[in-house]
Protein backbone atom coordinates (compact mmCIF):
# COMPACT_ATOMS: atom_id res chain seq x y z
CA UNK A 1 0.00 0.00 0.00
CA UNK A 2 0.98 3.58 -0.80
CA UNK A 3 2.96 5.16 2.85
CA UNK A 4 0.62 5.49 5.50
CA UNK A 5 0.57 8.79 8.16
CA UNK A 6 2.19 7.87 11.26
CA UNK A 7 -1.36 9.45 12.99
CA UNK A 8 -3.60 6.73 12.59
CA UNK A 9 -1.26 4.28 13.36
CA UNK A 10 0.12 6.11 16.45
CA UNK A 11 -3.14 7.22 17.60
CA UNK A 12 -3.93 3.22 17.94
CA UNK A 13 -0.84 2.28 19.89
CA UNK A 14 -1.75 4.86 22.38
CA UNK A 15 -5.33 4.23 23.23
CA UNK A 16 -4.56 0.33 23.13
CA UNK A 17 -1.28 1.12 25.12
CA UNK A 18 1.11 -0.46 22.91
CA UNK A 19 3.68 0.83 20.80
CA UNK A 20 5.49 0.88 17.40
CA UNK A 21 8.90 0.89 16.02
CA UNK A 22 10.42 3.39 14.26
CA UNK A 23 14.08 2.13 13.14
CA UNK A 24 16.73 3.84 10.98
CA UNK A 25 16.55 3.48 6.83
CA UNK A 26 20.25 3.84 6.59
CA UNK A 27 20.20 2.08 3.32
CA UNK A 28 18.62 -0.12 1.10
CA UNK A 29 19.64 -3.52 3.49
CA UNK A 30 18.44 -1.53 6.68
CA UNK A 31 14.83 -0.92 5.04
CA UNK A 32 15.01 -4.68 3.66
CA UNK A 33 15.28 -6.03 6.78
CA UNK A 34 13.07 -3.59 9.08
CA UNK A 35 10.09 -4.07 6.64
CA UNK A 36 10.78 -7.91 6.71
CA UNK A 37 10.97 -8.17 10.41
CA UNK A 38 7.57 -6.29 9.88
CA UNK A 39 6.00 -7.90 7.92
CA UNK A 40 6.75 -10.93 9.17
CA UNK A 41 4.99 -9.95 12.55
CA UNK A 42 2.00 -8.11 10.60
CA UNK A 43 2.44 -4.97 12.10
CA UNK A 44 3.02 -1.48 10.95
CA UNK A 45 6.15 -0.03 11.37
CA UNK A 46 7.80 3.81 10.82
CA UNK A 47 11.44 3.67 8.94
CA UNK A 48 12.98 7.03 9.98
CA UNK A 49 15.56 8.85 8.32
CA UNK A 50 17.64 11.79 9.87
CA UNK A 51 19.50 15.08 7.81
CA UNK A 52 22.73 12.89 8.06
CA UNK A 53 20.82 9.65 6.22
CA UNK A 54 19.14 11.96 3.56
CA UNK A 55 22.99 13.48 3.00
CA UNK A 56 23.93 10.05 2.40
CA UNK A 57 21.96 8.87 -0.25
CA UNK A 58 20.03 11.72 -1.54
CA UNK A 59 16.39 12.65 -0.41
CA UNK A 60 14.65 11.13 -3.59
CA UNK A 61 16.32 7.84 -3.82
CA UNK A 62 15.97 7.46 -0.12
CA UNK A 63 12.20 8.35 -0.41
CA UNK A 64 11.37 6.40 -3.29
CA UNK A 65 12.84 3.41 -1.99
CA UNK A 66 10.99 3.35 1.12
CA UNK A 67 8.13 4.09 -0.93
CA UNK A 68 8.39 1.40 -3.14
CA UNK A 69 9.42 -1.12 -0.51
CA UNK A 70 5.53 0.08 1.24
CA UNK A 71 3.94 -0.56 -2.28
CA UNK A 72 4.74 -3.87 -2.18
CA UNK A 73 3.80 -4.88 1.46
CA UNK A 74 0.64 -5.33 2.90
CA UNK A 75 1.42 -3.94 6.38
CA UNK A 76 1.18 0.28 6.76
CA UNK A 77 5.01 1.93 6.29
CA UNK A 78 5.01 5.62 7.16
CA UNK A 79 8.07 6.96 6.16
CA UNK A 80 9.47 9.57 8.96
CA UNK A 81 11.90 12.64 9.34
CA UNK A 82 13.96 12.01 12.61
CA UNK A 83 15.59 15.02 14.12
CA UNK A 84 14.70 17.68 10.98
CA UNK A 85 17.08 20.36 11.58
CA UNK A 86 15.45 22.88 9.45
CA UNK A 87 12.44 24.33 8.06
CA UNK A 88 13.92 24.18 4.57
CA UNK A 89 14.60 20.02 4.87
CA UNK A 90 10.61 19.62 6.33
CA UNK A 91 9.53 21.46 3.00
CA UNK A 92 12.10 19.23 0.91
CA UNK A 93 10.42 15.84 3.06
CA UNK A 94 7.11 16.78 1.93
CA UNK A 95 7.68 17.18 -1.50
CA UNK A 96 9.44 13.61 -1.79
CA UNK A 97 6.37 12.48 -0.42
CA UNK A 98 7.48 11.87 3.75
CA UNK A 99 4.36 10.99 5.40
CA UNK A 100 5.82 12.18 9.27
CA UNK A 101 7.84 14.77 10.00
CA UNK A 102 10.29 15.61 13.65
CA UNK A 103 11.45 18.86 14.10
CA UNK A 104 14.12 19.31 16.36
CA UNK A 105 14.55 22.91 17.82
CA UNK A 106 15.13 21.54 21.31
CA UNK A 107 18.88 23.51 21.19
CA UNK A 108 16.48 26.59 20.45
CA UNK A 109 15.42 29.24 23.53
CA UNK A 110 11.89 28.25 24.08
CA UNK A 111 10.21 30.61 22.40
CA UNK A 112 12.13 30.20 19.34
CA UNK A 113 11.43 26.63 19.38
CA UNK A 114 7.91 27.02 19.88
CA UNK A 115 7.87 29.47 16.79
CA UNK A 116 9.78 27.42 14.43
CA UNK A 117 7.86 24.00 15.18
CA UNK A 118 4.62 26.67 14.70
CA UNK A 119 5.89 27.04 11.54
CA UNK A 120 6.62 23.48 10.58
CA UNK A 121 2.91 22.35 11.96
CA UNK A 122 1.39 25.12 9.82
CA UNK A 123 2.61 23.46 6.75
CA UNK A 124 2.28 19.65 7.57
CA UNK A 125 -1.07 19.68 8.85
CA UNK A 126 -2.02 21.64 5.36
CA UNK A 127 -1.03 18.41 3.53
CA UNK A 128 -2.26 16.23 6.68
CA UNK A 129 1.22 15.24 7.62
CA UNK A 130 1.77 14.91 11.43
CA UNK A 131 4.73 16.24 13.53
CA UNK A 132 6.59 15.24 16.07
CA UNK A 133 8.41 17.83 18.53
CA UNK A 134 11.09 17.68 20.99
CA UNK A 135 11.52 19.69 24.64
CA UNK A 136 13.98 19.29 26.95
CA UNK A 137 17.50 17.34 25.67
CA UNK A 138 17.90 14.01 24.88
CA UNK A 139 21.35 13.78 25.19
CA UNK A 140 24.08 11.27 23.56
CA UNK A 141 25.40 10.97 19.84
CA UNK A 142 23.15 10.16 17.31
CA UNK A 143 24.39 10.20 13.43
CA UNK A 144 23.40 14.45 13.75
CA UNK A 145 25.52 17.11 14.80
CA UNK A 146 22.86 18.61 16.48
CA UNK A 147 22.24 16.38 19.59
CA UNK A 148 26.28 14.59 19.52
CA UNK A 149 27.79 15.18 23.15
CA UNK A 150 24.86 17.25 24.39
CA UNK A 151 23.94 17.02 28.41
CA UNK A 152 20.69 15.34 29.30
CA UNK A 153 18.09 18.05 30.75
CA UNK A 154 14.88 16.70 31.64
CA UNK A 155 11.64 18.20 30.03
CA UNK A 156 9.38 20.54 32.56
CA UNK A 157 6.41 19.27 32.76
CA UNK A 158 4.48 22.33 33.04
CA UNK A 159 6.72 23.67 30.09
CA UNK A 160 5.62 20.84 28.51
CA UNK A 161 1.89 21.45 28.26
CA UNK A 162 2.38 24.65 27.44
CA UNK A 163 4.92 23.36 24.08
CA UNK A 164 2.60 21.13 23.31
CA UNK A 165 -0.65 23.93 23.17
CA UNK A 166 0.86 26.55 21.55
CA UNK A 167 2.46 24.30 18.98
CA UNK A 168 -0.38 21.98 17.97
CA UNK A 169 2.04 19.19 17.65
CA UNK A 170 0.33 15.40 17.11
CA UNK A 171 3.10 13.71 19.07
CA UNK A 172 5.78 14.62 22.07
CA UNK A 173 9.42 13.77 22.21
CA UNK A 174 10.48 14.41 25.99
CA UNK A 175 13.81 14.20 28.14
CA UNK A 176 12.86 11.63 30.65
CA UNK A 177 16.56 9.80 31.01
CA UNK A 178 16.74 8.24 28.06
CA UNK A 179 19.76 9.20 25.61
CA UNK A 180 21.21 8.58 22.33
CA UNK A 181 24.02 5.65 21.31
CA UNK A 182 25.52 3.18 23.83
CA UNK A 183 25.19 3.73 27.67
CA UNK A 184 27.81 3.91 29.79
CA UNK A 185 25.99 3.32 32.73
CA UNK A 186 22.14 1.64 33.23
CA UNK A 187 20.02 4.18 32.19
CA UNK A 188 17.45 5.61 34.88
CA UNK A 189 14.19 6.56 33.22
CA UNK A 190 12.11 8.98 35.30
CA UNK A 191 8.30 7.12 35.18
CA UNK A 192 6.63 9.84 37.98
CA UNK A 193 8.21 12.83 35.37
CA UNK A 194 7.16 10.49 32.32
CA UNK A 195 3.78 9.87 33.83
CA UNK A 196 3.30 13.90 34.82
CA UNK A 197 4.20 14.76 31.43
CA UNK A 198 1.85 12.22 29.55
CA UNK A 199 -1.34 13.23 32.02
CA UNK A 200 -0.50 17.05 30.72
CA UNK A 201 0.35 16.44 27.11
CA UNK A 202 -2.56 13.95 26.02
CA UNK A 203 -1.11 13.04 22.97
CA UNK A 204 0.64 10.26 22.15
CA UNK A 205 4.81 10.21 23.47
CA UNK A 206 7.96 9.65 21.64
CA UNK A 207 11.12 7.81 23.45
CA UNK A 208 14.29 8.27 21.83
CA UNK A 209 17.00 6.01 22.70
CA UNK A 210 15.94 3.14 23.28
CA UNK A 211 18.28 0.86 22.59
CA UNK A 212 19.85 -0.59 25.80
CA UNK A 213 16.78 0.18 27.29
CA UNK A 214 15.58 -3.24 29.32
CA UNK A 215 12.19 -5.17 27.90
CA UNK A 216 11.16 -3.84 31.54
CA UNK A 217 11.19 -0.29 31.08
CA UNK A 218 10.15 -0.28 27.92
CA UNK A 219 7.08 -1.98 28.23
CA UNK A 220 6.51 -0.02 31.80
CA UNK A 221 6.90 3.21 29.14
CA UNK A 222 4.15 2.21 27.17
CA UNK A 223 1.67 2.53 30.07
CA UNK A 224 2.51 5.48 30.87
CA UNK A 225 1.81 7.01 27.04
CA UNK A 226 4.70 5.83 25.17
CA UNK A 227 3.55 5.07 21.56
CA UNK A 228 6.46 5.63 19.15
CA UNK A 229 9.74 4.17 20.54
CA UNK A 230 12.78 5.10 18.26
CA UNK A 231 15.72 2.15 17.44
CA UNK A 232 19.17 2.86 15.41
CA UNK A 233 21.88 1.55 18.21
CA UNK A 234 21.21 -1.87 18.10
CA UNK A 235 20.57 -2.27 14.69
CA UNK A 236 23.63 -0.26 13.70
CA UNK A 237 25.97 -2.54 16.30
CA UNK A 238 24.56 -6.14 15.07
CA UNK A 239 25.20 -5.11 11.14
CA UNK A 240 28.53 -4.37 11.65
CA UNK A 241 29.41 -7.34 13.70
CA UNK A 242 27.74 -9.49 11.57
CA UNK A 243 29.41 -7.50 8.19
CA UNK A 244 32.78 -8.00 9.87
CA UNK A 245 32.11 -11.23 11.19
CA UNK A 246 31.16 -12.55 8.37
CA UNK A 247 33.99 -10.82 5.52
CA UNK A 248 36.42 -12.05 8.49
CA UNK A 249 35.38 -15.76 8.04
CA UNK A 250 35.08 -15.77 4.28
CA UNK A 251 38.20 -13.86 3.33
CA UNK A 252 37.59 -14.06 -0.27
CA UNK A 253 34.01 -12.72 -0.18
CA UNK A 254 34.13 -10.13 -2.97
CA UNK A 255 30.36 -10.27 -4.07
CA UNK A 256 28.31 -7.41 -3.17
CA UNK A 257 24.79 -8.98 -3.22
CA UNK A 258 25.86 -11.79 -1.13
CA UNK A 259 28.33 -9.96 1.84
CA UNK A 260 25.29 -8.44 3.35
CA UNK A 261 22.93 -11.23 3.65
CA UNK A 262 23.98 -12.28 7.01
CA UNK A 263 24.25 -8.71 8.55
CA UNK A 264 20.90 -7.86 6.92
CA UNK A 265 19.62 -11.15 9.09
CA UNK A 266 20.70 -10.27 12.16
CA UNK A 267 19.26 -6.65 11.92
CA UNK A 268 16.00 -8.08 10.82
CA UNK A 269 15.95 -10.52 14.05
CA UNK A 270 17.01 -7.50 16.54
CA UNK A 271 13.55 -5.34 15.10
CA UNK A 272 11.53 -8.43 14.94
CA UNK A 273 12.45 -9.04 18.74
CA UNK A 274 11.91 -5.25 19.62
CA UNK A 275 8.32 -4.92 17.79
CA UNK A 276 7.18 -8.12 20.62
CA UNK A 277 8.45 -6.60 23.15
CA UNK A 278 6.61 -2.88 22.06
CA UNK A 279 3.51 -5.12 20.95
CA UNK A 280 3.53 -7.27 24.56
CA UNK A 281 1.17 -5.00 25.85
CA UNK A 282 -1.25 -5.38 23.11
CA UNK A 283 -1.11 -9.60 22.91
CA UNK A 284 -2.47 -8.86 26.42
CA UNK A 285 -5.22 -6.79 25.88
ZN1 LIG B 1 16.48 10.80 18.60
Amino acid sequence: MPLVSSKEILEDAYKYRYAIGAFPGHHYEMIRAIISAAEELDTPVIIQTTPDTILYTGIHHLAQMVKTAAENTKIPVSLHLDHGDSFHLVNQCLRAGYSSIMIDGSKLELEDNILLVKKVVEVCHAVDVPVEAELGTIGGAEDNSNVRNREIFLTNPHLAEKFVNRTGIDFFAPAFGTAHGKYKSEPKLDFPLLDDISNRVNIPIVMHGASGISDKDLQKSIQYGISKVNFSTDLKSAFALELRQHLNENPSQENPRKMFITARESVKEIVKAKIKVLQGSKAAV
